[in-house]
């Protein structure tokens, strides 16, 4: 099994310390606009979860598909899609890491230990 190692970049706050994950200018905690890029370590757990039946758009072809926010490392809470899993075995506090980052979807993650 190949592993692609993508970088999960964001952003972070020089002023109050605050991590973001979407392009931002200036910091939606504090308002500064010293920011600078950060690569997040990737490893999370599943916050909470949710199985998607029914896809809309370009999703409905992923479905059924494994809609979880994610708790970073870093604290940070992101809504992910989580690939590469049986969707029974998605559960909440399973650990998961960063897979890539798709255009339409956003952050894609999958379970840690494959
Ligand atoms: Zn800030």
């Amino acid at each position: 099994m190949t592993t692609n190692v993508a970088e999960f970049k964001g952003k972070k706050c020089n002023s109050c310390g605050m991590y973001m994950v979407e392009p931002s200018f200036s910091c939606p905690k504090c308002g500064s606009d010293s920011l600078d890029e950060y690569i997040f370590d990737g490893m999370g757990k599943i916050y909470t979860f949710t199985v998607v039946m029914v896809g809309f758009g370009h999703l409905t072809n992923k479905t059924p598909y494994v809609l979880a926010v994610v708790e970073l490392k870093e604290g940070l809470k992101v809504l992910t899609i989580v690939e590469d899993i049986e969707i029974k075995k998605a559960t909440i506090d399973l650990d998961v890491r960063f897979k890539r980052m798709d255009e339409k979807s956003g952050p894609i993650f999958m379970p840690a230990e494959y």
